[in-house]
């Protein structure tokens, strides 16, 4: 089984999360607002407009199981389970932190979890429209926009004005940029970077709280990455090339994306919540700043939305831009609706693609670990 070759310096996801610790420790005792956050559809903007820092809630490891698993039941998403859990036992130190919690009404476990989590602190959750397109759903969504402003701004006893808001936008939208840019090195062929490293940087930069900092570093990251594929790898054969769409992934990185490059394939995109779904899609800095953020974060491509045609044109997009030989969709244990949409992504990406498609279900343990790797093994055999 073949290494991955990763800097001196990497560090990987659980490790990243354990230094965030401390550095979100000092920034609490140093007066800083906190408020965790557990979705690709939360307006960061209205966070950072209101001097907070947000802060991922989406916990991983299996023993964060057990606890969640005394108030609900066993057959739900683990990442819904790993989050609650690592809440109510107080083992995850950026709930602790937190001031208060940011949610959104996206799958049902989600959002029926969130009714538990509001009885232990401050949790204002915003209700999102079933669907993008529907009638009155974007002035609905704006007016969520703007109760999450009131409630800050009541919560906090501060004011949050449009000026900071475009400020916050418009920072925002550079690290979109330059997450962007770091992720687009995966459409180089061969791709000078792991998909392991590639995305254990980005998943590990949520905890990174200092926004300028992490752009400098994601540019500087991305600069030499673009030097070594001219001077070490342009003109050499490429190994079959993935890309991982469905539930995110920062809970099966080892277990899934770390084994396809073990296997003898390469990562090279993320068509999912652990990648550049967002970041393509920056907000408009010339519009009414609320009504900016609404449209913008209406426009996610997450398979709780019905319909949901917007995921399939960016899985293309992507499947085109990265020249990809393969799509791999993981589905979370007891995720209703990325499972339902599977039957739909597949077809896609075997007849209007043309390349082949895996699905697998998982979970946060490692009891399915050889079974995974028996499909992977297979699938990555198939590509050639
Ligand atoms: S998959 Fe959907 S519900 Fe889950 S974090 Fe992403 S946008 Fe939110
Ligand atoms: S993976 Fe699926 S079930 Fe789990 S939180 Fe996301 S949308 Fe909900």
């Amino acid at each position: 089984m073949s290494q991955i070759k990763l800097p001196e310096d990497f560090v990987t996801y659980p490790e990243a999360r354990k230094k965030a610790f401390m550095a979100l420790k000092a920034l609490k005792e140093s007066g800083r607002r906190v408020v965790g956050t557990y979705c690709t559809y939360t307006p960061q903007e209205l966070v950072d407009a209101a001097d907070a820092t947000p802060v991922s809630l989406c916990a991983i490891g299996e023993e964060n199981i057990p606890p969640a698993e005394k108030v609900l039941p066993k057959n739900l998403c683990p990442l819904i389970k790993a989050s609650f859990g690592g809440a109510v036992s107080d083992r995850c130190p950026f709930y602790y932190f937190s001031d208060m919690v940011l949610a959104e009404t996206t799958c049902d476990g989600k959002k029926k979890m969130y009714e538990y989590l509001g009885k232990m602190k401050h949790t204002h959750v915003m209700q999102l429209p079933p669907g993008r397109t529907g009638e009155g759903a974007l002035a609905f969504w704006k007016l969520e926009m703007e109760a999450l402003r009131r409630d800050l701004e009541n919560f906090y006893g501060i004011t949050i004005t449009d000026e900071k808001l475009r400020q916050a936008i418009k920072l925002r939208n550079r690290e979109r940029k330059a997450i962007l840019n770091y992720y687009e090195v995966g459409t180089l062929k061969p791709s000078p970077i792991s998909g392991y490293e590639l995305n254990t940087i980005i998943t590990s930069n949520e905890y990174a709280f200092d926004i300028e900092k992490k752009i400098a570093f994601l540019e500087k990251r991305t600069a030499e990455l673009i030097e070594k594929y001219h001077a070490e790898c342009e003109g050499k054969p490429s190994r079959p090339r993935i890309l991982i769409s469905g539930c995110p992934t920062h809970g099966v990185i080892d277990k899934v994306i770390k084994r396809i490059e073990e296997l003898g394939a390469d990562v090279v995109g993320f068509e999912n919540c652990c990648g550049p779904r967002e970041k393509k899609d920056p907000v408009d800095e010339t519009k009414d700043p609320i009504t900016a953020l609404a449209e913008k974060y209406l426009r996610v491509n997450c398979s709780v939305m019905s319909p949901n045609p917007g995921r399939l044109e960016a899985l293309g997009e992507q499947i085109d831009d990265y020249k990809v030989d393969g799509v791999i969709e993981v589905v979370l244990m007891a995720c209703h609706t990325y499972a339902i949409e599977s039957s739909a992504v597949k077809e896609y990406v075997t007849k209007e693609k043309g390349i082949p498609f895996l699905s697998i279900t998982t979970d946060y343990s490692t009891t399915d670990q050889g079974q995974i790797d028996t499909r992977l093994g297979a699938f990555i055999e198939l590509l050639g």
